[in-house]
């Protein structure tokens, strides 16, 4: 098994908490917020610069998503345009 796909994303810095498991975000407890860290299961853009990240909790099952939490840059998503004539 090999593990060096170059086409695979890690959005582990697109995380969130769920908000059912972890009402209390990052001031809960440390175990806490990592058992209630969700990784999103789908990340989309959202006008030019927006992010909408969407989450299914392991622990609970609840899906809920994100449109403030990230931006299209910090997802990754804000390839660099070609340089196109005016
Ligand atoms: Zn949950």
């Amino acid at each position: 098994m090999t593990t060096t796909a170059p086409d695979t994303r890690r959005w582990q810095f697109l995380d969130d908490y769920c908000p059912q498991c972890n009402p209390l975000g990052h001031n809960a407890d440390s175990r806490v917020r990592l058992a209630s860290l969700t990784e999103p299961t789908e990340v989309r853009r959202s006008g030019s610069t927006g992010a909408v990240c969407r989450y299914v909790c392991t622990l609970c099952g609840h899906t809920w998503t994100r449109s403030d939490l990230w931006t299209a840059q910090s997802a990754g998503l804000d390839t660099k345009q070609p340089k196109e004539a005016a």
